[in-house]
């Protein structure tokens, strides 16, 4: 570290938990993020101020007007030009610190991608908004043997868990199936920025913590920041029984879920990642108020231009007006539910 070093980081020096040598340990450390919204844009600029040297941001959307609101490090200029997030996030980082090596990837993480994307990682941090990509997340640190920081948000509500394997309960210890039924997201229920930030920053503090020490705050903590109330509960050990670190079944990681279909001549992409079903007559009444619904016993109809969804009772989806199935996935996350 040299003088300009010394100076930058002399906050994080005087604390007792980093000092040079954990600041060392920082400059020299690898952390991916993935995805690269509220969570993500949040500890992006966190892990950049506080000088983590590699920073890989995985992100497969663009910044619109409504990201605004809560992704901290976008502005109207990213917006109006619909600049790919992890590109933005990587252009805004230059600015605030830019003796740092920042990798964009405009990608939506996948079996196929996931070596790619995240090998070599110290830690990875979840700034996604499905439980599908979590599960994948999961399958590969826990066979990798890589710590990963869970957080989400949703309305004015948050929660986060470290995953280390070997040490702690995975992800998927904790919630063996995905929650049943169409879940509220952030498009359909709203959210606070202060809610993600605040999930963001506890994600950092225990990344950095692990890279300094090797030791991450255990628990699950949940928060609700209109309520003041902040809770933690004990993470439990690893389950024995679980399926990905207790017999390494790592299902999600073997492509054995079926994958997003380009839908030849269509200009659609049909999603079939989940065997639910979900109750049509519920969703229609999430999604009134965001565009124009039609909705029978077969088939509802979500027109959100230049989209338009098609969502069947056993869970399928038909994204018209796109042919990308990364750009019909985020939409499927955005108004059915991870
Ligand atoms: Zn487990």
């Amino acid at each position: 570290m040299n003088d300009s070093g010394f100076d930058r980081y002399s906050r994080q020096l005087l604390f007792a938990g980093i000092g040079p040598v954990g600041q060392q340990k920082l400059l020299d450390a690898r952390v991916t993020l993935v995805g690269c919204g509220a969570l993500g844009s949040f500890q992006a600029a966190a892990l950049a101020r506080a000088g983590v040297g590699n920073i890989r941001i995985v992100d497969r959307d663009y910044v619109e007007l409504s990201n605004l609101q809560r992704q901290w490090l976008f502005d109207e200029n990213d917006a109006a030009e619909a600049a790919p997030k992890a590109v933005a996030a990587k252009r805004q980082i230059a600015r605030l610190n830019s003796t740092l090596h920042v990798d964009a990837a405009i990608a939506d993480l996948t079996a196929a991608n996931a070596d790619e994307l995240l090998e070599g990682s110290e830690i990875v941090l979840d700034g996604t908004d499905n439980f599908e990509t979590r599960y994948l997340l999961n399958d590969y640190c826990v066979r990798a043997g890589i710590p990963w920081i869970y957080g989400g948000a949703v309305g004015s509500y948050g929660i986060t868990m470290p995953v280390v394997p070997g040490r702690t309960s995975c992800f998927a210890c904790v919630y063996p199936k995905p929650p049943s039924g169409a879940q509220p997201t952030c498009e359909t229920a709203g959210v606070l920025g202060s809610a993600t930030a605040l999930v963001a920053a506890l994600q950092v503090s225990a990344a950095m913590k692990w890279i300094v020490s090797g030791e991450a705050p255990t628990g699950i903590t949940t928060v609700d920041v209109w309520s003041g109330e902040i809770r933690r509960v004990e993470q439990p050990p690893p389950d024995l029984a679980c399926r990905a670190c207790g017999r390494r079944d790592f299902t999600w990681l073997e492509s054995r879920r079926r994958t997003p279909i380009s839908m030849c001549g269509r200009d659609a992409v049909q999603i079939h990642e989940l065997t639910r079903p979900v109750d049509l007559a519920e969703l229609a009444a999430r999604l009134r108020p965001l565009g124009q619904v039609r909705c029978n016993e077969f088939a509802l109809r979500f027109e959100t231009p230049p989209w338009l969804l098609t969502v069947f009772p056993d869970g399928r989806v038909i994204v018209k007006g796109t042919t990308d199935a990364a750009v019909a996935r985020s939409l499927y996350a955005r108004y059915i539910g991870a």
